[in-house]
């Protein structure tokens, strides 16, 4: 029987639960979230560094090593379609972590949702095999840039980005902390030729203040280069927490 690597909440559980889509196109939408543990990256500002941070190999700017058994729940896909469909929601968010690193498990777990449309977050380094590519509506990329930390050979594939720019079911979001990320986004987008409608600019941060003072200047520059811009709804609602 496949299983799948979790995420936990900070009560233990696995992080499975109904909110509103916080980031990018479905924004404000109705959702059920499930949350996947384990990351091929290692972002030093990662907001979800519990699914990846378990040793010193890799750093985190927050310098918590988190302890993986309490972090992370191997559970049945019939369990974790079980949870899913408990929530009451049409649309599931598969996030991570980088959820794709599970495609074989995630392949059977869609078999059990056939109902479901199906958004995947991704940092867009890691191919979905066709039976779970064939159940996806929409693809949420998210390309790390060199704030991130991550060397450019292991965030940016040429082969996987050519593919999304090429999918008219993938939006490509930036996660952008400073004026100067947006030089690097112009270059991608002139080397990808991403859709028009299709490149979000995102915010770096992880609480309102934060994301407010960083939006007073990525909003002219969305408008100056024609990107559209994404808040962190979630993070206003609810603030920088696990489940939601
Ligand atoms: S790719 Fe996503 S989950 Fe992985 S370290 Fe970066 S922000 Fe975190």
């Amino acid at each position: 029987m496949a299983k799948l690597v979790l995420a936990t909440d900070d009560s233990g559980e696995p992080e499975i639960f109904a909110s509103l889509q916080g980031e990018g196109p479905s924004l404000g939408m109705p959702v059920a979230f499930m949350r996947l543990s384990r990351c091929n990256l290692a972002c030093t500002w990662c907001d979800t560094a519990y699914t990846w941070h378990f040793d010193k190999s890799r750093e985190h700017r927050d310098g918590i090593i988190f302890d993986r058994k309490s972090n992370q729940l191997s559970l049945n896909v019939e369990d974790v379609a079980a949870r899913i469909l408990e929530l009451g929601q049409n649309r599931l968010v598969i996030t991570g972590g980088e959820p794709l690193l599970q495609t074989g498990a995630l392949a059977d777990l869609l078999k059990l949702l056939p109902d479901m449309e199906i958004e995947i977050e991704t940092n867009g380094t890691v191919k979905a095999n066709s039976h779970v590519d064939i159940r996806v509506d929409q693809y949420n990329v998210s390309p790390k840039l060199a704030h991130s930390g991550n060397p450019a050979e292991l965030a940016l594939i040429e082969e996987r980005l050519d593919f999304y720019a090429s999918d008219p079911r993938a939006y490509v979001k930036f996660v952008i902390a400073q004026p100067d990320d947006v030089n690097e986004v112009l270059a991608l987008n002139t080397q990808y030729r991403f859709k028009k409608g299709h490149v979000f600019l995102m915010p770096e941060g992880t609480d309102s203040e934060t994301l407010r003072k960083r939006a007073e200047w990525l909003a002219p520059l969305c408008l100056e280069h024609g990107f559209r811009m994404s808040d962190r709804l979630h993070i206003h609602l609810y603030g920088d927490e696990r489940g939601t």
